[in-house]
């Protein structure tokens, strides 16, 4: 017999995991199904912003490998720009580590988690959501898709896919004790050597987590330039200990996140940001307002599922639309950025705030006076 739920979200990276987090603690009924055994290893830099973190209300920091004080910005690898802050900007975690504290937190709460089910079907009929995986059935009265870029929810549901991918690749790099020991608490991003994207170096505990990332459409190159990058840095001799790739996927506009009993979040509603493919602030945020719109609908019947679309439209897609824009340019002219942060420290300023969550894009923008505003001051420096 079909056990039923309240809510079956599928997939238990950070949105799924924060949802089921969240929904318990409001004492709804959750069942998280998770394709992996957990712990179980993605395929990401595990820059987790202060931002992001700073939207949990836990503390994060038994879980952060480490904590970036400075980040060093290089143009092909040339002499840095070096940004500092005393606060943290930035923690980096394991995303196997980091994944299962979240669901061990819900699961705390009372969330239901069954890890080893990769969900094949989703249909609705009548009253009731039934999702299959490959041995077993479930039914519940709404179902979430928090199950990432290749989202199987999605599919099933027919939601619409207005989505642009970036690529990225991740390597896990083992070097000497005295060459990690440089890199405590600093991370550094390269701007010339990807076209159209940038490398990136953040310390973990006992390694280097180093990769590549741009859009999609220009990644042909990206395994041979992210190597090339490897080569080229002076960290003497080095073991990769796991490498690979990924789609982040970021949505164009008019993307639907709801339809009649089916949420998507995070990676499935393509809400990673199209210029730094930072993905992770925005899967905690959209579960947190899905949380509210599904308590809502679930428990006073007050709220209709499509206040979730007028949400994320509102807190997410708007900074979204701005970031597209601004990505256009940084993207096709990089050395433009690079002189920016070396005319003095506005960007760099800006760039504490956007990571420490105290201003976002669209006060950028506004002080700036509009995209106009902005591009002038870069194509000044
Ligand atoms: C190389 C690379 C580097 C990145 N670096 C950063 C970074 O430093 N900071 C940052 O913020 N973001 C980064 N991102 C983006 C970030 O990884 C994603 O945006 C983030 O993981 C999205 O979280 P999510 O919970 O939506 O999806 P995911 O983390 O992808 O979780 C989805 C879960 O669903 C499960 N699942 C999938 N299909 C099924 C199924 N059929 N049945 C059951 N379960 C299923 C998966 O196993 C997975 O556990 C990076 C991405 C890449 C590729």
């Amino acid at each position: 017999m079909k056990k039923n739920y309240d809510v079956t979200i599928v997939g238990a990276g950070p949105a799924g995991a924060t949802l089921a987090y969240e929904l318990a603690k409001k004492g709804i009924g959750v069942l998280l199904l998770e394709k992996e055994k957990l712990p179980r290893y993605k395929c990401c830099a595990g820059g987790v912003t202060s931002k992001a973190a700073r939207l949990l209300d836990f503390d994060i920091s038994e879980v952060a490998e480490d904590v970036i004080h400075e980040v060093s910005f290089t143009f092909n690898l040339g002499s840095p720009y070096l940004g500092q802050h005393t606060q943290p900007l930035m923690y980096t975690v394991m995303r196997d580590v980091f994944d299962h504290f979240l669901v061990k937190r819900a699961q705390g709460l009372g969330a239901v988690l069954m890890d080893g089910q990769k969900v094949t079907q989703v249909q609705v009929s009548g009253d009731w959501v039934e999702i299959s995986t490959d041995d077993s059935a479930f039914r519940s009265r709404l179902v979430v898709g928090a199950d990432g870029a290749y989202s199987i929810v999605a599919k099933e549901l027919g939601m619409g896919r207005s989505i642009e991918y970036l690529m990225g690749i991740e390597s896990e790099i083992v070097v000497p004790e005295e060459e990690l020991a440089k890199w405590k608490s600093r991370a550094q991003l390269d701007l010339g050597c990807i076209p159209g994207g940038y490398a990136w170096i953040f310390p973990k505990r006992d390694h280097l987590s180093i990769g590549a990332g741009c859009h999609a459409s220009r990644a042909r190159d990206l395994y041979a330039r992210h190597q090339k990058f490897l080569d080229s840095l002076n960290i003497g001799s080095y073991t990769i200990a796991r490498s690979g790739s990924h789609l982040i996927p970021t949505c164009t506009k008019g993307r639907l996140v709801w339809q009649n009993k089916a949420l998507l979040l995070g990676d499935a509603a393509g809400l990673a940001e199209p210029l730094t493919g930072e993905g992770i602030h925005n899967a905690i945020q959209s579960a947190q307002l899905a949380a509210a719109v599904i308590e809502g609908s679930l428990v006073s019947g007050e709220v209709e599922l499509q206040d979730y679309q007028e949400a994320v439209d509102k807190k997410i897609m708007s900074e979204l639309r701005i970031v597209r824009v601004l990505s256009k340019f940084f993207i096709r002219f990089p050395h433009l950025a690079f002189g920016m942060l070396n005319q003095g420290d506005a960007l760099w300023r800006a760039l504490c705030g956007l990571m420490l969550g105290e201003i976002d894009y669209a006060a950028i923008k506004g002080r700036a006076g509009g995209f106009k505003g902005i591009f002038k001051r870069l194509l000044r420096a």
